[in-house]
């Protein structure tokens, strides 16, 4: 089947990266993000700059056992992290957009804590309590499994003494919402430098969903 991705899927990637790149949650060529249609996957290259991708750069590789199309002409690889980007859209049928960045907070919690716990409402964003995935090598299958299993009911994953990752159904929302996991563990961590933050029950996270589903309708 060839390249179902068009040219504006590939600079709407290229525009993704670049704007997580300026949100300051990567550093240096670190992180990728990915899209899904149909049997494939559209995913950043090996080694690049998050904010300096050639949108011809982006590879398409299939869904099934990851072989980069034919159609993809140049000798750009696809990003390290192939296969945890084929593990967690097999896992999770609504994911069509994957964000991994090694941004701070989330970084720093990932070498503490086991999840970061309910500590503000939009904990409920994510599906629940963010987990952490247990380190592997980058690149790696076991990587790729312990944060897919890590995701189960969950939007968003640490990766200990790694980074993080986010799942969401556009690649808009995913980009959004790696920003605000940053944020959630910034709170996190700073709440616990001065003391034992107060945690939200589990009444109080029921109730945020039924607000959510009366107010905005999901
Ligand atoms: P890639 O440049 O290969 O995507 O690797 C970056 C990264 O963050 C690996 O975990
Ligand atoms: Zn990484």
């Amino acid at each position: 089947m060839p390249d179902p991705f068009t040219l504006a899927d590939r600079v709407a990637l290229v525009e993704a990266a670049r704007d997580v790149a300026g949100s300051g949650l990567v550093v240096g060529a670190s992180g990728n993000l990915g899209i899904r249609r149909g049997e494939h996957l559209l995913i950043t290259p090996r080694g690049s700059r998050l904010n300096a991708i050639d949108p011809a750069d982006c590879v398409c590789a299939a869904l099934a056992d990851g072989r980069v199309s034919p159609d993809h002409a140049r000798s750009s690889l696809p990003s390290s992290e192939l296969p945890l980007h084929l593990a967690v859209y097999a896992a999770a049928p609504e994911a069509q957009a994957i964000v991994h960045t090694h941004s701070h907070f989330a970084t720093v919690l990932s070498t503490l804590v086991d999840e970061i716990p309910p500590i503000h409402y939009v904990t409920t964003e994510f599906g629940g309590p963010v987990r952490v995935a247990p380190y592997a090598t980058y690149g790696s299958v076991e990587l790729a499994e312990g944060v897919a299993a890590a995701l189960a009911g969950r939007s968003a994953a640490l990766m200990a003494n790694h980074g993080a990752v986010v799942t969401a159904t556009t690649l808009d929302r995913a980009v959004e919402q790696a920003r605000q996991l940053e944020w959630l563990a910034s709170v996190f961590w700073h709440a616990h430098v001065f003391g034992t933050p107060t945690l939200l029950g589990e009444e109080q996270l029921g109730a945020v969903d039924a607000q959510d589903r009366a107010l905005r309708g999901r």
